[in-house]
């Protein structure tokens, strides 16, 4: 029965992300979270820790009272956890100590009740298609298009993951479609591009909605992170997957990732204004050929270039060619041969990941300085085959003042 007395009351994202997971602060005197970097807990009363540990074994329950140890319970992290799930609008959420951790949970909740069949929708980030492909943990894919997942449904499906935008091509699938074709099947989206600020894939019938922490929510490149924001019957089971396998999350990190939420909205809506900037004058670009930039909109751009795409990442210098995403400052990388490099070039084509693709990761910098850096890089890149000695046109075309 729902209680009115205690039901929360409907806030904004903006202000959930400022106060969740703290609402007790003020009255512990305390304005920071609190870190608790503790291992162990002392506990005098032996049979009832005893119990704590039964009831945990049993039900996946978070435990009442101390956490008897760090594998099982932080409360820094649970502070992560409360606040991320009310972002996302679920019951629940459990952390990991990276996305990768955070979806070997969740294929192992499912494989470890017989149900080790996936269907799954490409692209996906190049290590999460890795992992379901390769089979390590006893899964068995079915790849597909959104149109296919119910033929694709067996009697021993246990999951059908998406991801939505894509990775790295920024392909978009209607959620709310694709979760009613899935039936009774748990659909999985990996929320990492979008983040709860501008999508929110519960309320579109999603079960299990999942985060590389790393990225957005994070929002500083200094943190690795997963988590699973999810029912608390699902969670109960990730608890207990986490606490048999040991992927927990550092507290530290928890700390730092309550923190990243706080300006999430702030940061997710800024980077994505200079990223639809970018994408407009690319599209606009005769070195480019082609720019995908998702209708939900997101500080994630991709596009095609004519010319060389190592050109590119070799000629930028406000932006950072590396792997990674979601940070305050801009990112690129070439998919092909980094963050999907580990995705066989078949499947990698099957996937729309071509060998002229760019993928970037606007952060906070001003635009027209972001746009001169690429704009420099490109001219590395001219259309046709390259020619990687010859002075960019941009430095032809604005000569520095005599000095
Ligand atoms: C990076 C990423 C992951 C993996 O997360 P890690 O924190 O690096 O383990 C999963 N999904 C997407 C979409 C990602 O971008």
């Amino acid at each position: 029965m729902e209680n009115t007395q205690t039901a929360a009351p409907f806030r904004s994202l903006a202000t959930e992300a400022v106060h969740a997971g703290r609402e007790d602060l003020a009255a512990l005197g305390l304005h920071a979270a609190p870190l608790d970097l503790s291992t162990t807990y002392p506990a005098h009363d032996t049979r009832a820790e005893a119990a704590r540990i039964d009831e945990f074994a049993a039900t996946g329950a978070r435990v009442d009272g101390p956490p008897v140890y760090g594998r099982l319970d932080n409360p820094t992290v649970a502070r992560f956890e409360d606040a991320l799930a009310r972002l996302e609008g679920t019951e629940a959420a459990v952390a990991f100590a990276s996305g990768m951790a955070a979806l070997t949970a969740t294929v192992l909740v499912r494989v470890a009740a017989g149900l080790r069949h996936v269907v799954a929708v490409r692209p996906l980030y190049g290590c999460s298609d890795h992992l379901l492909q390769g089979g390590l943990l006893g899964t068995e894919v079915t790849w597909t298009d959104p149109a296919g997942i119910t033929d694709a449904i067996r009697p021993d499906t246990g999951l059908v993951m998406v991801e939505t935008p894509a990775n790295p091509t920024l392909a978009e699938v209607d959620l709310a479609a694709l979760a009613h074709s899935c039936g009774s099947v748990p659909l999985l989206v990996d929320n990492t591009f979008a983040t709860p600020v501008l999508q929110r894939p519960h309320e579109h019938g999603a079960r299990l909605v999942l985060h590389s922490a790393t990225k957005f929510l994070g929002g500083h490149g200094d943190v690795l992170g997963g988590i699973v924001a999810c029912d608390e019957e699902f969670a109960r089971r990730l608890r207990q997957v986490r606490f048999a396998t040991g992927g927990v999350l550092h507290p530290l990190a928890g700390y730092l990732l309550l923190r990243g939420l706080a300006t999430l909205p702030v940061r997710v809506r800024a980077q994505s204004q200079t990223a639809a900037e970018l994408a407009r004058r690319l599209a606009d670009d005769p070195r480019v050929s082609r720019v995908h930039y998702p209708r939900l909109g997101g500080a994630m751009v991709a596009f095609e270039v004519e010319g060389d795409p190592h050109a590119v990442t070799a000629g930028v210098r406000l932006i950072t060619p590396a792997v990674s995403l979601g940070s305050v400052d801009t990112l690129i990388q070439h998919p092909a041969s980094i963050s999907h490099r580990i995705v066989p070039e078949e499947d990698r084509r099957s996937g729309g990941i071509g060998e002229k693709l760019l993928r970037m990761s606007v952060g906070l910098e001003d635009v027209e300085d972001l746009w001169h850096d690429l704009d420099r890089a490109l001219a590395f890149s001219p259309a046709g085959p390259p020619v990687r000695t010859q002075r960019p046109e941009w430095e032809r075309k604005h000569q520095p003042a005599a000095r």
